[in-house]
C-alpha cells in the first residue's frame, strides 16, 4: 500500500504493453511523457500567484531541517506539504477551500531564518524576512485568499477567487465585458475558445489586454522546454498524421493563436491510427470561475493490446451472440455490426491530470469541433485497474461479502469478470437489438437511458454465464461468471448505497439501472437470490447461479420489447417500481458499515519513472521504466528537473 495522509490516498498504476512497444514507440512515449512534465509550473502558477515561491520555501525547509523528527509542529509541517503537492496549491484540489496548517506561525518563520538566503526563492533585494512574512500571511491567514474558485452566486467572482488567470483587482463585469467584446467580433458558427490561453491584465492606462501564455510570452520558459520535448517526439511519430498534430501544437505554443489551437484539435481528433496518443496544453476551465481559462496538463497514452484483443473478439462474433440471445426474434438484428473499442492505458500523468486523474477523456471541449469532426472518447484502464486493486485491500469485501467461499471466488474472478462485461456492455450490448418500424427512439423519454444502460448490463450479465466465452478464450472456466453475479447483485442491492446521501433517493441512470435488475431479480426469483441478516447486518446470499441467469435472460428479452415498441407505460413501471426507492434503515445501516471503514474519499496517482538506456557507445538502446519511486521522491524530483518558473 502507498502514501495515506488526510483525506488523501496516493496509487500506482502499471503500464502494460509498455515492454512489447518497439523502441521507436518507447522514445515516442517517452518525450511526450517529459513534454507532459515540463509544464508542471505553469499549472502550479495558475492556481495561485504565490505557489510557486511558497512550494520551493515549503521544500527547502523540507529538504534541511534538522530538528526533531517527532516534533508535532515538523509533523504538521510535512503532512501540510504533502497536501499542498497533491492540490498544486495551498487549496484543496476538490472543495478549492485553503488548507488550515497544523503547525504554528512561529515555526515557519523560525525555519526559513535558518536557511541560506541562496536556497530560497528571493526577488531582488528581498531579505529572507520578507518572503517569509509575505507567505506566512497566505499560508496563516484565513481570510486572505480562502478559496481558489469561488462560484457563489451574487458575490464578485474574480474578486472573490484567488486562481491567477486574472490580475489583481480586475472586477467580473470587467472581464465579462471584455469578452462579449470579443465575442461579438468573433465567427459566430465556428468561434475560437475566446480566453482559453492568456491571463487578463491591465494596462498602465487602465484598458484590459491578455497576457498570452506562448513562447516568448507568460510562462514562455516552460513552454519552450515543452516544445524542444515535443519536436523530439515527432521523429518518432508512428505516422505522418501524427506528426502533422505535433507540428500545430508547436506552432500554436509559439504564436498562442486561438485558430492554431482549433486546427490543432481537428487533426489531433481525426487521428486514430497511432498506438501512442497523447494531449498537452490548455485544456480543461473549472479553475476558473468564469470558465473561460484553461489550465495546463499532459498526458500519454498507449493502446491496452490485451483488453483491445478482448474486444476484438467479442465485436467478431457479434452475429452470433445477437442470433443466441434470448429477445423476440422480430426485436433482433439481422446483419449486426459490433463496436470495436479502444481501450488505453495511460503512461505518464501531468499537470491538471496528476496526481488526481480523470479516469476517461473525452475531447476536444470546443462545441463546433465536436459537432462537425467528433471526439475521443476513451476509458484509461489501468487507471480503472488501479482503483479496482486498491479496493480489495479496503474491506469492502471482508464486510458485504456473505462468507469466505464467495470472497475467495472473488480473489479469482472478479477483475476479470468485471472487464469482460464491460466489454460485452459496450461492444455488443449497447449495439444489439432494433427498434420495430415506425417506433421513436426517444419513446421512453426520461425511462430511456436506464432501460438503455439496464440493456446492455443485462446482454452483459445473459452472455458472461455462456459457455461460448470459454470457448472463445475470454473466461478461465465455466464457474468463473458467478463472480460477476455475486458482485453485481450485491453492489445493485447492497453497496452502491454508499454513493448516496441519506434520505435521498437513487438520480443515475446506471445507477438506476442496477437497481432496477438486482431488485426486479430479487422480488422475481427468489429461489435464485435472497437477501439475509446475521447479527444484525444483511448479505446477499445466493442459493442457485443457473436460475440467476434465466432471470437476466428473461428480463432482457422484456427491457428489449419495451425498447423495440417504445412501450412508455412499462418502462415506467419497471423504473419506478425498482429503480429509485431506496429502504431508508438498509440505507443508514449499508452506510455506517462503510464510513466504518474509514476509507479515503480522494485518490491519486504516482507516475511510473522512463529512462532512456544507453549502451557503451552512448546510442539509445531501449527505455525503461519503473515504479519504485515514493510520492516525496517525485515531487521532489519534479520540483528539482522540471524547475522552469
Ligand atoms: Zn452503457
Amino acid at each position: 500500500m502507498t502514501d495515506r495522509f488526510a483525506d488523501i490516498q496516493l496509487l500506482r498504476y502499471e503500464v502494460p504493453g509498455f515492454a512489447a512497444l518497439t523502441l521507436r514507440q518507447k522514445l515516442l512515449v517517452y518525450y511526450l511523457a517529459e513534454a507532459a512534465l515540463w509544464g508542471r509550473d505553469i499549472l502550479w502558477d495558475q492556481n495561485c500567484r504565490h505557489g510557486l515561491r511558497l512550494r520551493k520555501t515549503l521544500e527547502a525547509i523540507f529538504r534541511h531541517y534538522a530538528g526533531q523528527q517527532e516534533q508535532q509542529d515538523w509533523q504538521a509541517f510535512v503532512l501540510y506539504l504533502k497536501r499542498v503537492w497533491f492540490a498544486n496549491g495551498i487549496h484543496h484540489h476538490y472543495s478549492y477551500l485553503k488548507f488550515e496548517p497544523g503547525f504554528s506561525r512561529d515555526f515557519f518563520l523560525t525555519e526559513v531564518s535558518k536557511l541560506d538566503a541562496s536556497l530560497l526563492p528571493l526577488h531582488q533585494d528581498e531579505t529572507k524576512e520578507d518572503l517569509a512574512a509575505e507567505l506566512a500571511e497566505v499560508i496563516f491567514n484565513p481570510d486572505v485568499m480562502p478559496k481558489r474558485v469561488n462560484q457563489a452566486n451574487g458575490e464578485d467572482l474574480l474578486l472573490t477567487s484567488s486562481c491567477n488567470y486574472y490580475a489583481e483587482g480586475i472586477t467580473q463585469p470587467e472581464a465579462e465585458a471584455f469578452y462579449a467584446k470579443l465575442k461579438a467580433d468573433a465567427d459566430p458558427l465556428r468561434p475560437p475558445m475566446l480566453g482559453l490561453n492568456s491571463r487578463l491584465e491591465r494596462k498602465a492606462d487602465g484598458c484590459l489586454y491578455e497576457n498570452v501564455w506562448r513562447s516568448q510570452g507568460l510562462y514562455g520558459p516552460a513552454i519552450d522546454h515543452i516544445c524542444e520535448m515535443l519536436c523530439k517526439a515527432r521523429d518518432y511519430a508512428e505516422n505522418d498524421r501524427q506528426k502533422a498534430v505535433i507540428d500545430k501544437l508547436v506552432e500554436f505554443y509559439q504564436t498562442g493563436n486561438l485558430r492554431t489551437f482549433d486546427e490543432y484539435a481537428i487533426l489531433w481528433v481525426e487521428e486514430t491510427r497511432g498506438e501512442v496518443d497523447f494531449t498537452n496544453g490548455f485544456t480543461e476551465v473549472y479553475g476558473d470561475p468564469l470558465g473561460l481559462k484553461a489550465s495546463w496538463e499532459g498526458y500519454v497514452n498507449i493502446i491496452d493490446q490485451e483488453a483491445t484483443h478482448r474486444a476484438k473478439a467479442l465485436s467478431d462474433n457479434a452475429q452470433w451472440f445477437e442470433n443466441h440471445s434470448p429477445v423476440d426474434a422480430r426485436f433482433k438484428k439481422k446483419t449486426c455490426k459490433g463496436v470495436s473499442a479502444k481501450v488505453i492505458s495511460a503512461a505518464m500523468l501531468g499537470g491538471d491530470l496528476y496526481p488526481s486523474s480523470a479516469i476517461g477523456i473525452n475531447l476536444p471541449n470546443s462545441n463546433w469541433i465536436r459537432a462537425e469532426h467528433g471526439s475521443k472518447s476513451v476509458t484509461i484502464a489501468n487507471l480503472t485497474r488501479a482503483y479496482n486493486e486498491a479496493a480489495k485491500g479496503s474491506g469492502m469485501r471482508e464486510e458485504f461479502v456473505i462468507d469466505n467461499e464467495t470472497r475467495e471466488m472473488l480473489g479469482l474472478y472478479a477483475d476479470i469478470c468485471d472487464d469482460l462485461h464491460t466489454d460485452l456492455h459496450e461492444c455488443l450490448g449497447h449495439g444489439s437489438g432494433q427498434l420495430l418500424p415506425g417506433v421513436d427512439a426517444d419513446a421512453l423519454r426520461a425511462y430511456g437511458s436506464t432501460l438503455e444502460e439496464a440493456r446492455a448490463d443485462l446482454f452483459g450479465l445473459y452472455y458472461i454465464a455462456d459457455p461460448k466465452l470459454v470457448e472463445l478464450g475470454l473466461l478461465p472456466n465455466d464457474e468463473a461468471y458467478r463472480s460477476q453475479y455475486y458482485s453485481y447483485l450485491m453492489n445493485g442491492l447492497l453497496t452502491q448505497m454508499v454513493r448516496i446521501e441519506e434520505g435521498c433517493q437513487i438520480e443515475e441512470a446506471h445507477m438506476r439501472n442496477r437497481a432496477l435488475i438486482c431488485r426486479w431479480t430479487l422480488a422475481n426469483y427468489p429461489e435464485a437470490v435472497r437477501i439475509v441478516q446475521r447479527d444484525g447486518k444483511h448479505y446477499v446470499c445466493i442459493d442457485n447461479y443457473q436460475m440467476l441467469r434465466q432471470a437476466f435472460g428473461e428480463l432482457l428479452a422484456e427491457v428489449q420489447r419495451i425498447k423495440s415498441e417504445g412501450d412508455y407505460e412499462s418502462a415506467r413501471h419497471l423504473v419506478e417500481e425498482y429503480g429509485i426507492k431506496l429502504d431508508a434503515r438498509l440505507h443508514h445501516e449499508i452506510r455506517q458499515r462503510y464510513e466504518r471503514l474509514d476509507l479515503a474519499p480522494y485518490k491519486g496517482f504516482i507516475n511510473p519513472r522512463c529512462k532512456l538506456v544507453r549502451n557503451e557507445e552512448g546510442n539509445i538502446i531501449d527505455v525503461s521504466i519503473s515504479y519504485e519511486e515514493t510520492y516525496e521522491e517525485q515531487m521532489l524530483r519534479y520540483s528539482t528537473d522540471y524547475n522552469t518558473l
